[in-house]
């Protein structure tokens, strides 16, 4: 019989995660209640999932009855629990509050790749998930991007492996599980209007270092200053990825490396983690810039150690796309090229959307809503690759403030104005880029449907 049978479930937020795990906890048992601060009707998307489940719900916002009264809370990772009097108030009666992610680990039958880091999760997770099925390996790709995990666990976990992206907001309520791998891309500032501080953002990041045990395999950016400490403060097995030879690192980092390595001289990614030398030839992989050589390697190493073949890899290398709204190109007009990157919501993701071009000057459409970031240490960067800055949204006079002085800038009001903007402005061979560096919900739902709009005013121009 299931734990759950009988027993009353609260569900904070109704959204993705909120409904997946409520359509599981009725399948087993259990008395489910959804409470959001949102109405009803502005809801009705999400509700279509649930059909007519037997749910209580409670909308327009919460009372205190339905979470004391609760014998198990699952708060969703929009909600920040520590300043939630509600949650606290049911955490102090000693009601276990716990998250969609957490309760699906804990149901889980697989060996768990776990993804984290500020830029590169979504990438790394399809990348390494495109490995695992170019092997015939069928596995969950999800999690934060896409399907939630316990929509697997519902399904009766029907593959091998559990390759899940995980956001800092997933990792917030997670003291439990133990990933085969974990996978940390890299750190930089980011929801800063979340965590206050980047210190409490680490601190998220690091609970999944935490849960690690000696068994877990840690794939860590060497690249990274912040990524370069965590391998004192693990007891899994590191795994390092890096832009650099270690050769040229030299010491102990040279004589053990255990990873994966670009070599740029050769256009190839060596690995070491077979005990053997492997190289891939990057010859046809088709995504540009540096980051991707990283998220690459990062899942490479996770795969290879979980015993994916090498010529697997090296197949899923030469057939993999990418994915859209990261430096997607959009349309060449008239000798102009778009690029959609408006999945770019923090300062590290624009920089690497603007280090991957090597030639052509940039006119860059950047705003939207800020996450309290410092655009600042952007402004070499804009000086030297952009031509144009096409500033919109809420953030747009900060930004101004911060980067105006380094390239010839244009505030407007709105994003088709933008787009036009850019275009007129442009020359044979310049590249258009929206990468805003800002999340999208000052004017947009989400990325996508910013990235969505975007192409389609580009193609209708
Ligand atoms: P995430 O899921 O962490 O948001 P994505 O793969 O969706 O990561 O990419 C988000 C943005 O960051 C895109 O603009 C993409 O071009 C950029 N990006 C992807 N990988 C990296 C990386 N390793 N370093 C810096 N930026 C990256």
């Amino acid at each position: 019989m299931s734990k759950y049978k009988g027993k009353k479930v609260l569900i904070v937020g109704c959204g993705t995660s909120g409904t997946a795990v409520a359509k599981y906890l009725v399948k087993q048992g259990a008395r489910v209640m959804i409470t959001d601060t949102k109405q009803r009707t502005e809801l009705s998307e999400v509700l279509k999932e649930i059909g007519d489940m037997k749910i209580e719900f409670e909308f327009g916002g919460h009372q205190e009855r339905s979470f004391l009264g609760a014998e198990l809370i699952i708060v969703s990772p929009g909600i920040n629990t520590v300043n939630h009097q509600l949650v606290q108030a049911a955490k102090a009666k000693g009601t276990p509050v716990t998250s969609e992610i957490e309760l699906a680990v804990s149901e889980l039958e697989q060996p768990l790749i776990a993804i984290t880091g500020t830029n590169g999760k979504s990438t790394v997770t399809m990348m390494a998930g495109e490995m695992f099925k170019s092997d015939n390996k069928p596995c969950f790709v999800g999690g934060n991007l896409g399907t939630p995990l316990i929509e697997y666990v519902n399904a009766g976990q029907p593959g091998q492996v559990a390759v899940t992206e995980l956001s800092s907001y997933q990792l917030e309520l997670t003291d439990k599980m133990v990933p085969a791998v974990a996978i940390f891309t890299n750190i930089d500032q980011d929801h800063l209007d979340r965590y206050g501080s980047m210190e409490n953002y680490i601190a998220a990041k690091k609970r999944l270092l935490r849960v690690c045990d000696r068994n877990s395999w840690v794939v860590l950016n060497y690249d990274d200053p912040v990524l370069q400490g965590f391998a004192n403060e693990t007891v899994g097995k590191v795994v390092w990825f890096t832009m650099k030879n270690p050769m040229q690192v030299g010491g102990e980092f040279a004589e053990k490396f255990f990873g994966a390595y670009y070599d740029s001289a050769k256009n190839v990614i060596v690995a070491k983690v077979t005990g053997k030398e492997e190289v891939y030839t990057l010859d046809q992989f088709k995504l540009f810039g540096e980051h991707n050589k990283q998220n690459l390697m990062a899942s490479l190493c996770a795969a290879r150690v979980m015993g994916v073949s090498q010529q697997a890899i090296q197949n899923m290398i030469i057939s993999y796309k990418g994915l859209a709204h990261r430096l997607e190109f959009v349309r060449k007009k008239d000798g102009v090229y778009f690029f959609n990157d408006s999945k770019a919501t923090n300062i590290q993701s624009v920089q690497a959307a603007l280090t991957s071009y090597k030639r052509s000057p940039i006119i860059l459409i950047a705003g939207g809503k800020d996450k309290n970031m410092e655009f600042a240490p952007l402004g070499p960067l804009v000086k030297q690759k952009v031509k144009l800055l096409i500033l919109v949204g809420e953030a747009k006079e900060k930004i101004n403030r911060s980067l105006g002085d380094f390239a010839e800038t244009y505030l407007v009001g709105t994003f088709e104005e933008a787009v036009l903007m850019s275009f007129q402005k442009s020359r044979n061979g310049d590249i258009i880029l929206l990468s805003p560096g800002c999340s999208s919900q000052d004017m947009f739902r989400d990325f996508e449907e910013r990235g969505d709009y975007f192409k389609k005013l580009v193609n209708q121009l």
